[in-house]
């Protein structure tokens, strides 16, 4: 199993790559951490596993980028937004697949995620991105 994966960003990416939408959860205290850290931040153990979250989640806001850093250049306009998902985790994300007149505060969004073509230097954010559910 995937359980003993290091608990880093790079790994939620790999997990990302495979379909699956991932978090470190504290075995002691239950806290959930997305992005995933090595050690819990309420109660400070390293006792950790990985947990996977459902891929939908209500938007809590968003905007419009108009002005973006240079490799997301060619996407502009584009909307970003903060998902709420399941155990009141957040995840910022684009959102795609929806004329921005449409985006709603509250509306249901899932993650769709697009795994990697070949081979890229890491980070190559967005491996993933939030579509009307
Ligand atoms: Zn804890």
């Amino acid at each position: 199993m995937s359980e003993t994966a290091p608990f880093t960003i790079e790994q939620f990416y790999k997990f990302m790559n495979e379909g699956k939408v991932m978090a470190a959860k504290c075995k002691k205290c239950g806290t959930i951490l997305l992005p995933p850290r090595p050690m819990c931040i309420k109660c400070h153990s390293n006792e950790l596993e990985w947990t996977e979250l459902a891929k939908r989640g209500k938007l809590l806001t968003y905007t419009i980028i108009h002005v973006a850093p240079p490799q997301f250049q060619h996407l502009i306009p584009y909307a970003v937004g903060i998902v709420k998902l399941e155990n009141g985790l957040k995840l910022p994300g684009m959102i795609r697949g929806i004329e921005f007149e449409k985006i709603k505060i509250g509306m249901e969004l899932q993650i769709e995620i697009e795994k990697a073509q070949q081979a890229q230097t890491w980070p190559s954010w967005p491996k993933y991105y939030f579509k009307p559910a």
